[in-house]
């Protein structure tokens, strides 16, 4: 039975604005795999300020962890939903607890960790907007919206998010090292992590697909 028969549960870790939003899309259009995105669901529940939205908003307004029991219940309720699908999934687990209660329900098959240097992300946030109902992201200088403030596709306005504020980056950078740096700890000691350095996302799809090719094409 090759790996992609048995559908394969595959996840992506990263510090916030690593990139792990573009290069999931990309993995998501090339290899035809469900995306789960643990901050788009949240950020969605907040715009249609559903009982969950409005719990977790501060969480997310100041670039903190919404609590485990809180994330861990919502987040396995979702990937019960796409179960019979391959999926790749974004943004959970983020705690040692949170990978444990995922590992328990549904052990994953590879992870996918993507290594740039916090510097080259506290400049790419400053530059970041992003169109809400879509997910889809621009930055201004490098992939910059055709007219300014505006979605290439729908024409719709982009927002800057609140905690791509340069004190809630910093705060999530922290955040992402002492909580999160685990979550790889954890993966690396199961024998299914596998490292891709670079500055920008250009610079590591290519590394990417030379991995995934082989297991998923
Ligand atoms: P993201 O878009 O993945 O950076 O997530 C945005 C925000 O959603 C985070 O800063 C947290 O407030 C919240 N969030 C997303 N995923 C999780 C998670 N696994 N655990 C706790 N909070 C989360």
């Amino acid at each position: 039975m090759t790996i992609r028969a048995k559908i394969l549960k595959t996840l992506i870790l990263g510090a916030p604005a690593s990139g792990k939003g573009t290069i999931s899309s990309r993995i998501v259009k090339k290899y035809n795999v469900e995306h789960v995105s643990s901050g788009d669901k949240l950020r969605d529940h907040i715009e249609k300020q559903t009982e969950l939205g409005k719990e977790v908003k501060k969480y997310l307004n100041e670039g903190k962890l919404v609590p485990d029991d809180v994330i861990i219940k919502f987040m396995i309720t979702e990937l019960k939903k796409v179960e019979s699908k391959p999926w790749l999934l974004d943004g959970f687990p983020r705690t040692v607890a949170q990978a444990n209660a995922l590992w328990k329900v549904q052990p994953v098959d590879l992870v996918l960790n993507l290594v740039v240097p916090f510097e080259v992300i506290i400049d790419r946030v400053k530059n970041r907007w992003v169109h809400l109902p879509s997910g889809r992201v621009y930055n201004i200088g490098f992939n910059t919206p055709k007219v300014m403030g505006k979605d290439d596709v729908t024409g719709e306005d982009l927002i800057q998010r609140p905690d791509d504020k340069p004190e809630a980056v910093q705060k999530r950078l922290q955040i992402y090292e002492s909580v999160t740096r685990p979550v790889i700890t954890f993966y690396k000691e199961k024998g299914i992590l596998k490292e891709f350095e670079g500055r920008t996302s250009d610079e590591i799809w290519p590394k990417v697909t030379a991995y995934l090719d082989p297991i998923l094409k």
